[in-house]
């Protein structure tokens, strides 16, 4: 059975690399923050359309790695109108 910790997105140094982390994204419809699971595993950019919790209307999600950083791989994810893409 799967610990549960594993779910959380605070635990980095637990050592066992987790497939997907939650981020923070504002919707460009209506504004409403919320969080999106982003499946992490393949550390390379990504974009595709996900429904807004909100409002329902369909965001383009845009996910770039940042391989910069001292402690492995970050992520920057945004929401966009889908039409900008
Ligand atoms: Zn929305």
């Amino acid at each position: 059975m799967e610990k549960r910790l594993a779910c959380w997105p605070f635990s980095f140094n637990t050592g066992h690399r987790m497939l997907s982390e939650d981020f923070q994204v504002q919707c460009p419809y209506c504004f409403e923050s919320q969080w999106l699971g982003v499946d992490t595993s393949l550390a390379e950019d990504q974009s595709y359309v996900e429904d807004c919790q909100v409002c329902c209307r369909p965001m383009q999600i845009l996910v770039r790695v940042d391989e910069s950083g001292d402690s492995g791989p970050s992520y920057v994810v945004e929401a966009r109108h889908e039409n900008d893409a």
